[in-house]
């Protein structure tokens, strides 16, 4: 077991808590799902709530762990059983600070065939980079395609390469972000951007479609990264009223 990274501002763990009511208030998470983030003064340790259906959780539900899962607190409440996902994608990847992984159904058919998704709009500028897709079933075989351990969470922090998502065959995706902010706002554009990809597959029935080039996408990125995070401030907002916190 771990020591503690020291205590988190109040306000930024009631951030994570309102991130997970803003993702299922957004359709990205329903009773499952979860999202995390890197401890601010201590990188190798996250905070993620305990096992909980996200549109339940208060601040006083997350629970702070080190990067092999394991909580810093013996008596802390039992934990999801993916939350290797987010302690393998840290330790990985040093820029990332925070984590989604969810199950939002727009986004699946895309792990299930060989249509790449592709940024359709500028709001998912950060998808023209491609999402590289995780099959459980090439390193593990047949399992119940859960992340449950830090062998599964290695693989696919592996497959994420140095991409923002990743979609995971017959599953789900990962969305991750350098902040809170930015990981929140890329897996309810993930989600948006697939269907509205789908409705565009639909139009140009069979024909191509105008996606946003790698450089157009690393362009439109830049602004999302700030002015476009002003629908976090709506989002967050949102929440303090239903909440007070
Ligand atoms: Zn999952």
């Amino acid at each position: 077991m771990s020591a503690s990274g020291g205590p988190v501002a109040p306000e930024l763990v009631a951030d994570l808590a309102a991130a997970a009511r803003i993702l299922a208030a957004r359709g990205v998470v329903d009773g499952f799902g979860h999202v995390s983030m890197r401890h601010p003064g201590a990188p190798d340790r996250y905070l993620m709530s305990r096992a909980l259906a996200p549109a339940l959780v208060v601040p006083a539900d997350i629970v702070e762990y080190d990067l092999n899962s394991v909580p810093c607190d013996p008596d802390a409440p039992k934990g999801f059983l993916e939350r290797f996902i987010h302690g393998e994608i840290y330790r990985a990847r040093p820029d990332l600070n925070a984590v989604v992984h969810s199950h939002s159904p727009s986004v699946i058919p895309f792990g299930l065939t060989d249509t790449p998704m592709q940024a359709c709009f500028h709001n998912a500028a950060f998808l023209a980079r491609g999402a590289p897709v995780f099959n459980i079933q090439d390193r593990f075989g047949d399992t119940d395609m859960l992340v449950s351990d830090g062998e599964k969470g290695v693989a696919l922090a592996d497959c994420l390469g140095d991409h923002d998502i990743a979609l995971m065959r017959a599953h789900g995706s990962v969305a991750c972000g350098p902040t809170l902010q930015s990981a929140v706002f890329r897996a309810v554009y993930t989600e948006v951007n697939a269907r509205v990809q789908h409705w565009t597959h639909a139009l140009a029935n069979g024909g191509p479609i105008a996606a946003l080039s790698p450089e157009e996408g690393r362009l439109a990125d830049q602004p999302n990264q700030t002015a476009g995070l002003r629908a976090w401030d709506l989002w967050r907002r949102e929440i303090r009223k239903d909440t007070g916190w």
